[in-house]
C-alpha cells in the first residue's frame, strides 16, 4: 500500500504535467463507487472545465486543487494508481475513472482491488480532512520536541501507535517497521516505558527513512507506480521489512517475521530486543 513516500513521489510526478491545466471533462466513471463525494453524477458536473491550480499532499492524500476552493483528494489504497496517458490511450477494465485535460493527456485512476476513494471536497470538507490526521513527519514544526510531546499523552505499544495516522500522519506498515529496525525498538514495546533518548532516536529514524525512500522514489513491490508509469528504487535500501530470513544489515542475524496488529512485522531480535517492559 502506497504510504508517505509513494503518494509524495506520485504528487510531485504529477504536479509539473497538472498545474495550469484545465479539467475539461469527465470521460469515465466505470465504478461510481470510487466516487466517495459527492454523488458521482454530480461530480463529473461539477468537475467540468476546471483549472488546477496546484497539487499537494497530505498523509497518504493526494490533493489536487482546483478553482473554485474545491479540491480533488485521492486516497489510493492498496492498488490505486494515477496515471497521465495520451489522449488516444484507452482505459482497461481497472481504470474506474479517466479525466481529459486540456492539452492533450488524460489522467486515469486505475485501481485492480477497488478500494481507492476520490472526493472531491470544499475548504471545509478539507478542513474536516485535515483535524482527522496528525502532524506531517517531515514539516518544520514536528520538532524534536514535538514529537516527545506527542507521545508522551499517548499509552500503548509503539507499532500501532506508528499506523495510526491521527498521532502521526503517512506512516504505514514498511516505513513503520524500517524506522523502529534503525532506532532500535522492539514494536511491542510500551510507548511509557521509552526514555527521552529512545524517543529521540525513533523521531530521527522515522524522518530519515521517509527522506531516504523519497528521494528513491518510493519502495515498488507490486503496483506502486509514480504518474507516468515508472517504480520506485527504495525496495532494494529496505532493511528489514520483506526480508524475512535475510542477515540484518547491522549484525548478521536473520530478521525474523511476527505479527503486531493484524500485521507482519519485521525485526532483527537481536538489534531490537524484547524487554520485559513490554507489559507495562
Ligand atoms: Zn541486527
Amino acid at each position: 500500500m502506497p504510504e508517505l513516500p509513494e503518494v509524495e513521489t506520485v504528487r510531485r510526478s504529477l504536479l509539473p504535467a497538472l498545474v495550469g491545466r484545465r479539467i475539461l471533462e469527465v470521460t469515465r466513471c466505470a465504478w461510481p463507487r470510487t466516487i466517495a463525494a459527492p454523488a458521482p453524477e454530480l461530480f463529473c458536473t461539477r468537475l467540468r472545465d476546471r483549472a488546477i491550480l496546484d497539487v499537494a499532499r497530505r498523509a497518504k492524500y493526494v490533493i489536487i486543487h482546483l478553482d473554485g476552493d474545491e479540491a480533488l483528494v485521492v486516497h489510493l489504497r492498496m492498488t490505486g494508481r494515477l496515471t497521465l496517458v495520451a489522449p488516444d490511450a484507452t482505459p482497461d477494465q481497472h481504470t474506474h475513472v479517466a479525466l481529459r485535460l486540456d492539452d492533450e493527456r488524460q489522467l486515469f485512476f486505475r485501481d485492480p482491488r477497488k478500494f481507492g476513494r476520490i472526493w472531491l471536497l470544499d475548504r471545509d470538507g478539507l478542513a474536516r480532512l485535515d483535524g482527522q490526521l496528525g502532524p506531517e513527519p517531515l514539516d518544520e514544526t514536528l520538532t524534536a520536541a514535538a514529537f516527545r510531546a506527542l507521545l508522551r499523552r499517548r499509552t500503548g505499544r509503539l507499532k500501532p501507535l506508528l499506523l495510526d495516522q491521527r498521532l502521526i500522519a503517512g506512516l504505514g506498515n514498511i516505513y513503520a517497521d524500517e524506522a523502529l529496525w534503525q532506532a532500535r525498538l522492539h514494536p511491542l514495546q510500551s510507548v511509557a516505558q521509552l526514555s527521552d533518548e529512545q524517543i529521540d532516536a525513533l523521531y530521527a529514524a522515522v524522518r530519515d527513512v521517509l527522506q531516504r525512500s523519497i528521494a528513491n522514489r518510493g519502495t515498488t513491490f507490486a503496483d506502486y507506480r509514480d504518474a507516468w508509469g515508472l517504480r520506485g528504487d527504495n525496495q532494494s535500501a529496505l532493511n528489514v521489512y520483506g526480508r524475512a530470513g535475510q542477515p540484518c544489515p547491522r549484525c548478521g542475524t536473520p530478521i525474523a517475521r511476527l505479527v503486531v496488529a493484524q500485521r507482519g512485522t519485521h525485526i532483527c531480535p537481536v538489534c531490537q530486543p524484547c524487554s520485559p517492559a513490554h507489559d507495562a
